[in-house]
């Protein structure tokens, strides 16, 4: 059979009045994969019709964080602000079709209907006073849909199911303000028809618009597009995200040193499932993800669970490319990698031992900064005096040579616990901390291989004489 099956078009709609939340950021990446993953188009969409609200530093903002976790748009970006003209158009042909009218209630008018209907213990909505009466368009007035009396408006969403909503519930809303101008859900359904969205995926917090838009898409004859509405993301306690549980910005994550994919796999991951796989690389993604698999709880957004994602990509991405992705990181902790050292081979061997490209920089400076302080709690306890031999004679030992490999220094170390008959774990310490300050540092052999003879030599003699010092201050 030769079923036509048409083009999946999706959106992203996000009214600039902020930065990218992590939330928004989640939809925007659900929408963009389907749409790559079915050979659709993804439509970016800016809804600023809330002049009061949305700026252009949060147009900008918004931008830069899609740019930043790679997500790229087929369509738009499209300015609500610019479309007025095609909304009133679809407002006139609903009037025309008899399914919206003018009203001239007064503000007076709704809060006495408003107020009488609460004392008569019933929901506040708009009685109808003007549905019937055919008025004409003056000044004052505004547009109300007219909405079904009876029956309910069925939202079939592929991720909460089935759900009914009785349509006396609604009221007949207005979709144009006297000031002239569209209202939110009147603009939303006439984009979504315009730009031939048929699959709109976005957070639950919309859900109560979703009846609405349904009667109009109804009202103007359009098929509707597949809803499904996803859970929020919450913080620690439960409740919504918020600035309370931490850093909401996208781009927040990238300045802590998140890389994009990792990102983009964490949130992906909140929310979405595929078997008990945790590590997505785009690709992956792009490959896999599906509608289906979207799960029906809210997710706490884990800090811990996205550090320890983000060293998995740093794992994967590697020191070649790290290299250039700290850079930013080094320069805003003001560490300068001096000529003549291998920045990539000491990122490699800082791999292993950071979650983020900010701890990778802070963990890098004892490689590039050639004043080594020591951590105080680290010299009480292993720079003793008679730590001093095995740092005099692995001087000797580096002093005559002349290859540095990586398996080099690991036989002159050797050589040297051999002559003073030490074991690694007493001669190990002093050095580590002649070399970096710390108790825990990459491998000392790897340390060596980057710094090279000269700095180790220098590093080597200054702990020697701190440890004389220290011995004769002590007698
Ligand atoms: N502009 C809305 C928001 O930023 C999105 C509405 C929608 O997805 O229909 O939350």
């Amino acid at each position: 059979m030769n079923q036509k099956i048409d083009k999946i078009i999706t959106r992203f709609p996000p009214s600039p009045s902020g930065y990218l939340h992590v939330g928004g950021a989640r939809t925007a990446i659900f929408n963009w994969l389907y749409a790559r993953n079915k050979g659709g188009n993804f439509v970016l969409r800016i809804e600023d019709t809330d002049a009061q609200r949305s700026t252009q530093d949060s147009v900008d903002a918004i931008f830069d964080g899609l740019k930043w976790l790679g997500i790229t748009w087929d369509d738009g970006p499209y300015y609500q602000s610019q479309r007025t003209d095609l909304y009133l158009e679809y407002i006139q042909k609903l009037l025309d079709s008899g399914n919206a009218y003018y009203c001239t209630c007064s503000p007076e008018k709704l809060d006495e209907m408003r107020e009488k209907a609460m004392s008569e213990g019933r929901k506040p909505k708009y009685d109808g006073t003007c549905r019937e009466k055919n008025l004409p368009k003056t000044d004052n007035a505004v547009v109300r849909f007219k909405a079904p009396l009876h029956g309910a408006t069925v939202i079939e969403d592929i991720i909460k199911g089935h759900i009914a909503i009785q349509n006396e519930e609604l009221d007949d809303f207005i979709i144009l303000r006297s000031d002239g101008s569209p209202t939110y859900n009147l603009a939303v359904v006439v984009d979504d028809i315009t730009m031939g969205i048929n699959t709109i995926i976005r957070g639950d917090d919309h859900i109560s618009n979703t009846p609405k838009q349904i009667m109009l898409f109804n009202a103007l004859g359009y098929k509707l597009p597949l809803f499904g509405h996803v859970p929020m993301v919450l913080g620690g306690d439960k409740t919504r995200l918020s600035k309370r549980h931490g850093a909401t910005s996208v781009t927040a994550y990238r300045d802590m040193g998140i890389l994009p994919e990792a990102m983009v796999n964490y949130l992906v991951r909140l929310g979405w499932s595929y078997g008990d796989q945790e590590f997505f690389t785009i690709e992956d993604l792009l490959e896999k993800f599906n509608l289906t698999s979207i799960g029906k709880s809210p997710s706490v957004f884990d800090m811990d669970k996205l550090l320890a994602l983000n060293a998995d990509h740093m794992k994967a991405a590697g020191a070649a490319k790290l290299k250039d992705l700290v850079k930013p990181f080094l320069d805003k902790a003001g560490i300068i990698p001096p000529e003549g050292i291998d920045v990539e081979k000491a990122v490699e061997t800082l791999i292993p031992r950071c979650r983020t490209l900010e701890e990778m920089a802070e963990a890098s400076r004892f490689y590039f900064e050639d004043e080594i302080v020591y951590d105080e709690e680290a010299v009480k306890k292993h720079m003793k005096p008679e730590s001093i031999a095995p740092v005099n004679a692995l001087i000797a030992k580096i002093d005559g040579l002349e290859d540095f490999s990586e398996a080099n220094i690991d036989k002159v170390f050797h050589e040297m616990l051999e002559e003073t008959g030490l074991k690694f774990g007493k001669a190990g310490p002093p050095v580590r901390i002649a070399l970096t300050g710390k108790t825990a540092s990459p491998g000392i052999f790897e340390i060596i291989a980057v710094i090279g003879k000269e700095k180790t030599l220098s590093r080597l003699k200054k702990a020697a004489a701190y440890i004389e010092n220290m011995g004769q201050a002590k007698n």
